[in-house]
């Protein structure tokens, strides 16, 4: 037998520590804002839903770091999405969702870059999305920080910028499903586990990034970081 190759696991630097987070799934929520909802053509509350990237599509980036990042194939029409990610600590069925912040681990800032183009096609023709949304290195992220440091956040401003244009501009109040109702409704689907990440939807202004722009990545009391589009 041929020796086994060594999978290094998946992991995530942790804001003012040495230690890292070991990643286990990245759930990812669809349409959580009502203005980015109207501009994928939804509507009203519909019931959230899920869609997953690889562990390994991550790609981390320090903390107020700037880091080059490679023009996926096969796409014309790259968008980014600015999310919040919500780290889970402590896994669970059936969370309820008066408890669903005794599940959080940290928070971190995030990007759920999307080839639109595949997406749209494959959307067209009632196939999965995973093309569109879980290639290699579709997920930017900055460190994780504890929620001992931010208190739980429930509310706070989420920005992008394009070439220091800001194009999203959000706050993590107005999602459609709040962070503790996104955790109940993934419990009750999947099992939650330590380690897994949910990014929890994006805000109106998805827009196209081409090779030689700079993606500006901040979120409130999380952090910030740079992405260049190479
Ligand atoms: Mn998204």
């Amino acid at each position: 037998m041929q020796p086994l190759p060594i999978v290094a696991p998946v992991t995530l630097p942790i804001q003012g520590a040495d230690q890292r987070f070991a990643v286990h799934r990245v759930y990812c929520v669809g349409r959580n804002y009502a203005d980015h909802a109207k501009e994928m053509g939804a509507s009203g509350r519909e019931p959230p839903f899920f869609f997953f990237k690889p562990a390994d599509a991550l790609f981390e980036v320090g903390h107020g770091e700037s880091r080059d990042w490679p023009y996926p194939s096969l796409t014309q029409d790259l968008h980014y999405e600015v999310e919040l990610v919500v780290a889970i600590g402590r896994g669970g069925k059936n969370i309820a969702q008066d408890q669903a912040a005794h599940h959080i681990w940290g928070y971190a800032a995030g990007l759920d870059m999307t080839r639109r183009d595949l997406q749209a096609t494959m959307k067209k023709e009632s196939k999965p999305w995973c093309i569109g949304k879980g290639f290699d290195w579709s997920a930017p992220i900055g460190p994780i920080v504890p929620i001992e440091t931010t208190g739980e956040l429930s509310a706070g401003e989420i920005t992008l910028a394009v070439n220091g244009e800001i194009r999203q501009r959000g706050d993590f109040s107005h999602m459609i499903w709040n962070v503790r109702e996104v955790i109940a409704h993934i419990s009750q689907a999947w099992e939650l586990k330590a380690g897994d990440l949910i990014f929890t939807g994006t805000p109106a202004g998805v827009g196209q990034v081409r090779r030689g722009d700079v993606m500006q990545v901040s979120a409130e009391g999380v952090g910030s970081f740079s992405v260049n589009v190479v």
